[in-house]
């Protein structure tokens, strides 16, 4: 990865270009010709950096817009869900992380994705499944 402070760099480096500039932009006769060659030379070593610095700082531009990109289809992926047999389903598996099914309810309300907890033992007449978050209840 880029060193994240090439743009603040750059900064730096431009701001002494434009001291150079403005040095030799003012200089009168009384500048020798060695002296105006030396701050030309110092000039263009400052753009020189410049322009690495805004190198770096766009292939860290890059990088960062790369990393959005996944993580936005991250998210994206997160979010796909898909509606079976009265509940809501992941459309994809995901790593440490329920199918299903989700409340139907709660996910048509509020998008949120709240598993449902089986019933079992006498409760079970009122529900095969229940919503720890609205409670609920689905399926006989
Ligand atoms: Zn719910």
């Amino acid at each position: 990865m880029p060193d994240l402070g090439a743009i603040s760099a750059g900064i730096t480096s431009i701001k002494v270009a434009i001291d150079l500039a403005k040095e030799l932009k003012g200089a009168t006769s009384a500048i020798k010709d060695a002296e105006i060659k030396l701050k030309i030379a110092e000039l263009l070593e400052a753009m020189s950096e410049v322009k690495i610095q805004l190198v770096e700082a766009q292939d860290e531009n890059l990088e960062l817009k790369q990393k959005i990109k996944e993580l936005q289809s991250a998210l994206a992926r997160q979010d796909e869900v898909v509606f079976r047999d009265g509940y809501y389903y992941l459309a994809e598996p995901q790593d440490g992380k329920a199918e299903g099914p989700f409340c139907s309810n709660c996910y048509s309300s509020n998008n949120h994705l709240s598993l449902l907890t089986e019933v079992t033992g006498r409760f079970r007449k009122f529900g095969k499944y229940t919503c720890p978050a609205c409670e609920q209840r689905f399926g006989q």
